[in-house]
């Protein structure tokens, strides 16, 4: 488990102070995915690089499994030495522009953090091999990266990542800079290595697609806090916060929902978005309000997403009939679990 408590850092600049991390508090199982999202420069980065210290918070402690607890107070650790260089060695981190060394080949890139590890050269080679395997470049052993493709670059940096046995990963933006065929390939990488080596993930974005596909739980992060945390499904089918109903739109087919009301003249006066939860997903739930509320319900979009194999369902439908019937068919599919947001209501 990682338990970050009131961490607290503020950069000081010539005209100004930035607080780039407020009273950030977090909880990440063991063996977890664990995202954080947030625009540019909401603080996701600082926070990483507290998270191994590459960065000292000015206060507030974390604890990483299996270590003791390291507490800031004024900027000064309570842990130096010897012992933090150990609790670095179990955090791998891999970066948006993967970081390589353009000058060696691919084993000594993956060989590089061994180096002063006590390993003889062929403990070394045979660790490297296994590494490679692990990440599928095998073949690619006395390439220079500038031979590889962004995706195999990032392959690269996984296994230099994962050179000293890490417990935890860190990923800043790891996928950032690749197209979407590269990023889908890292994102398996990343959840089949947390599956065979059971390292804990915590995967820094600013897509939500990438949450989407990736990561169980997740805090959302604006100005330095975390204003919103929790499972990837609940929050998805549930946001509270605005960024994070903005975040949910960029990685849903709902979202041209606000085009399509703008630009098309639909004569009707009542547009409303149901989504319908694990609980409610597959009911025959508008025919059944459409027959007993005696409404027209016209589907404008409807979608489908699975998250952590859960389906979450949205539909956008015009809703015609007698106000009444119309308020009686909202409250019936409250009962059923299904979320009923009114957009249009002339
Ligand atoms: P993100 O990774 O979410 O984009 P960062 O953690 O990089 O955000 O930055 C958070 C805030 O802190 C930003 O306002 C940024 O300009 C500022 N900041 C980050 N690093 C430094 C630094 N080394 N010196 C001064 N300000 C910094
Ligand atoms: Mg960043």
């Amino acid at each position: 488990m990682i338990k970050i408590e009131h961490l607290d850092k503020t950069y000081h600049l010539k005209n100004a102070n930035v607080r780039a991390l407020n009273d950030v508090s977090l909880q990440i199982d063991k063996g977890q995915i664990y995202g954080i999202i947030g625009y540019s420069g909401a603080g996701k980065s600082t926070l990483v690089r507290c998270l191994n210290f590459l960065e000292i918070p000015d206060s507030g402690s974390i604890e990483i499994q299996g270590f003791e607890k390291i507490t800031s107070n004024n900027g000064v650790l309570n842990v130096k030495g010897k012992k933090l260089r150990e609790l670095r060695r179990s955090i791998g981190m891999i970066f948006q522009h993967f970081n390589l060394l353009d000058r060696s080949t691919v084993f000594d890139n993956v060989a590089y953090p061994l180096k002063y590890t006590g390993l003889s050269k062929a403990e070394i080679e045979k660790r490297v091999d296994g590494l490679l395997d692990l990440v599928d470049l095998a073949d690619k052993k006395y390439v220079y990266p500038s031979q590889l493709s962004g995706g195999q670059k990032q392959r690269v940096a996984i296994a230099r990542a994962l050179s000293n046995n890490p417990k935890v990963l860190l990923s800043d933006e790891a996928t950032s800079a690749l197209d979407p065929e590269a990023t889908e390939s890292i994102l398996n990488l990343l959840k089949d290595l947390n599956q065979k080596l059971g390292i804990t993930i915590i995967m820094i974005t600013h897509e939500m697609s990438v949450i989407k596909t990736i990561a169980k739980r997740v805090a959302v992060m604006e100005d330095g806090c975390v204003v919103e945390q929790g499972d990837v499904y609940d929050i998805f089918a549930n946001p509270k916060k605005e960024i994070t109903k903005r975040f949910i739109d960029s990685a849903s087919a709902l979202s041209n929902v606000d085009q399509l009301v703008e630009h098309h003249t639909i004569s009707s006066n009542r547009i409303v978005k149901l989504t319908f939860t694990r609980d409610s997903v597959g009911s025959a739930t508008i025919s059944k309000i459409s027959r007993d509320y005696k409404i027209d319900v016209n589907i404008m979009l409807a979608n489908v997403d699975y998250i952590n194999a859960d389906a979450l369902g949205g539909i956008v439908a015009s809703m015609e009939g007698k106000d009444e019937d119309i308020k009686n068919a909202i409250e019936y599919l409250n009962t059923c679990s299904v979320k009923v947001e009114v957009i249009k209501h002339v």
